[in-house]
């Protein structure tokens, strides 16, 4: 794969690619990844790259010709043929459509991604209309600029690409897993395993600290103990922290009594 990345501070990008997974993926040659600065494609001396917004309001806006010329010096194929040549032009946003798992692994399909940071106000629509295939946002806040949002997809879609992680299980079965991690009656086929839920708590040695043990369900070493307790601590994550999730998966006659358990079947049966 290859990304790359035009924004006004390339030097941001320094850091967040030079450790763990992204590191490690970059050095094996799974992915490339490039910056952009967007001053290096303004022509006036000042190497403006911004201007006041038509109709007035505050603060300032992205100019649409430093970026045009940005991402044409990238050679990206024209819009229509990008989707067969698995290319993809992102431009970031707090009013594109929200980041997911499953957008990750869309975009970990692609060969090559492009992806435009804003700042100030953001860009000149014209932009999205004529480059972009996408915009994308992290989540409901403003950032002041795209690149922590940059650095955050490319981070997620990397470690999705294959042999990036040690064990390609690792993002099955973690929280969002893919859904064929789940069997046909919404069970996980494996002791690990999401399914569509937030991951289950994990511990590690020592089995007791500051006098906290761990749950007696994972110190036996019984396999199927194990699971439903997994399963068990999967649900009520989710119920308390993403009740949304719920509506969204396969659940179980078994995972139903345990909600219920919990207090959920309330707001099952409103
Ligand atoms: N005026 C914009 C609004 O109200 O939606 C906010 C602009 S923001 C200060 C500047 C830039 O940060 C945006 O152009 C975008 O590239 C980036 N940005 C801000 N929030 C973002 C989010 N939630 N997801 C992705 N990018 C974001």
């Amino acid at each position: 794969m290859r990304v790359d990345i035009i924004t006004i501070f390339p030097g941001f990008f320094a850091g967040p690619f030079d450790y763990g997974i992204l590191k490690r993926a970059r050095a094996a040659g799974l992915v490339s990844i490039a910056t952009h600065d967007l001053r290096s494609f303004t022509h006036d001396r000042h190497r403006t790259v911004d201007d006041r917004p038509f109709g007035g309001g505050e603060g300032m806006v992205l100019k649409a010709q430093p970026i045009y010329d940005a991402v044409q010096s990238l050679h990206v194929s024209p819009k229509a043929e990008r989707q067969r040549k698995k290319e993809t032009v992102i431009l970031l946003s707090a009013q594109g459509q929200p980041f997911s798992q499953s957008l990750a692994q869309e975009l970990a399909a692609t060969e090559r991604v492009v992806i435009l940071c804003g700042r100030y106000e953001g860009v000149d629509e014209r932009v999205n209309e004529m480059l972009c295939d996408r915009e994308i946002s992290i989540g409901d806040y403003v950032l002041s600029g795209g690149e922590l949002a940059a650095a955050v997809i490319v981070d997620a879609v990397v470690r999705l690409l294959p042999g990036a992680l040690g064990n390609p299980d690792s993002s099955r079965f973690e929280s969002f897993g893919a859904e064929d991690a789940v069997s046909a009656d919404g069970l996980p086929r494996s002791t690990h395993g999401a399914g569509g839920l937030l991951d289950y708590p994990h511990y590690t040695r020592p089995a007791e600290f500051m006098g906290i043990p761990i749950p007696e369900a994972l110190a036996g070493g019984n396999h199927e103990t194990i699971r439903r307790w997994r399963r068990r601590m999967a649900l009520k994550k989710t119920m308390e922290n993403r009740p949304d999730l719920l509506e969204k998966i396969k659940i179980s006659d078994e995972d139903r009594e345990i909600l219920a358990e919990f207090g959920w079947r309330e707001n099952w049966d409103r």
